[in-house]
């Protein structure tokens, strides 16, 4: 039976486990070993959008120059409020954001990855946990062949449950989405619309080239039942993006996914792993966005396994230290989420568009939302 030895073994290439083995190679730990159950490039349902925090992030990772020819900037927003208004927010010429399609960003990060010495196994599966006196020592497939290491983080995103420290309460925010080429839309610009079909949620457009758009929306299902995610979102075009679709072509299929959070960044650790990304439910109660906080968590998980590994840190601080930089860079962002949610349930985003017609308040609403 094939095994891998490893000193920090990954489960997931996506943002937080790719960050997370190119940062490893940073720090000078060079037994890293990352499984992922697709063999890349691969696609992965997404709206793509990269916030001004995630940015920064990839150049810290040093891919940014990589991934910018392939991204295309935003710099600029449209919002439609739950009453129907209707606002344009622009930040000038400088790019904000960008849209990087996912199967580009991720291959580029696990090309950084294996830059950086990570061995990259793909078609690996992880099915369970490998426990010796209650503590995570590896990972196996079905039968089949297994991942040893000192430590591993698990960053198989929303669906994987191998090896979480811990089966945490989860929230479920429902998406649903699309690709068109040559829709009307204005370049440069994303559009989120805050329609009382999807409170408190929103639809949103994002341009991923100068003629390809991606289309969906955000939603929860009610306590009791299922909502039907194909009748929503057509409801949701029709509505929205008839006359802006009436020439264009769809690319492929709808495609659905759940994305996973909490309000709670805890229990993020147990003897011999660590959760990072969305499997830590790090993702933004408001937004959705996962991309940032994939990247940055994966990096300081590789921060506490390496302080580890070089006996600067024993496992408990280095667990207690990871917690807390993880608070520390996403609480804040995930109450004022928690907020925002209440604001647009409350119809309090159509008083702050109606006071943004002042161009102090059209530009403060523009950061607001870019920083959340
Ligand atoms: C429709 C939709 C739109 C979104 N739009 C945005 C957006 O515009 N901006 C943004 O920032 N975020 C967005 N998100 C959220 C974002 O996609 C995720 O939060 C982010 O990808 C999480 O990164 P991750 O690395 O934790 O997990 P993932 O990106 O999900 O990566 C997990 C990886 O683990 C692998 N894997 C899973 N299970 C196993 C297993 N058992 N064994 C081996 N490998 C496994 C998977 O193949 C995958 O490659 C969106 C999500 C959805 C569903």
């Amino acid at each position: 039976m094939e095994r891998y030895e490893a000193d920090v073994a990954i489960i997931g290439a996506g943002p937080a486990g790719t960050a997370a083995a190119a940062h490893l190679g940073a720090l000078g730990v060079d037994r890293v070993v990352l499984v992922d159950r697709a063999d890349f490039p691969r696609d992965k349902t997404c709206g793509s959008g990269i916030s001004p925090k995630g940015i920064k992030t990839l150049q810290k990772l040093g891919v940014w120059d990589e991934v910018e020819p392939h991204s295309y900037p935003i710099r600029g927003l449209r919002l439609i409020t739950p009453a129907g208004h209707e606002a344009w927010q622009s930040g000038g010429e400088a790019a904000e954001a960008v849209v990087c399609y996912r199967r580009i960003l991720d291959h580029v990060l696990l090309k950084k990855a294996l830059s950086a010495g990570t061995t990259f196994v793909p078609n690996f599966d992880a099915a369970e946990a490998i426990e010796e006196g209650g503590r995570m020592v590896g990972f196996r497939e079905r039968g089949g062949r297994e991942v040893r290491a000192r430590y591993t983080l698990v960053a198989g995103g929303s669906h994987c449950r191998v090896g979480l420290p811990a089966l945490r309460p989860r929230r479920t925010i429902q998406a649903i989405m699309g690709w068109w080429d040559h829709a009307d839309f204005r370049p440069h610009h994303v559009e989120m619309i805050f329609d009382r079909m999807l409170e408190p949620y929103y639809g949103w457009l994002f341009p991923e080239t100068e003629t390809r758009v991606n289309i969906g929306i955000t939603y929860e299902d009610p306590p009791d039942g299922k909502k039907h995610a194909r009748k929503l979102f057509k409801e949701f075009l029709d509505k929205h993006y008839g006359d802006a679709l009436a020439n264009a072509t769809q690319v492929g299929g709808f495609k659905g996914h759940p994305i996973v959070w909490s309000y709670a960044i805890e229990q993020l650790t147990a003897p011999g792993r660590f959760a990072i990304g969305e499997s830590g439910l790090m993702t933004h109660p408001a937004t959705a966005e996962g991309i940032y906080q994939g990247m940055r968590s994966g990096m300081l998980g590789a921060e506490a396994a390496s302080s580890i590994l070089s006996g600067r840190r024993s496992e408990e601080d280095a667990f207690k230290t990871y917690e807390r930089e993880c608070k520390k860079a996403f609480q804040l962002s995930f109450w004022g989420g928690g907020i925002f949610r209440e604001l647009v349930r409350k119809g309090g985003l159509d008083l702050v568009v109606a006071f943004g017609e002042q161009p102090a308040v059209k530009t403060a609403t523009a950061r607001i939302m870019a920083s959340m």
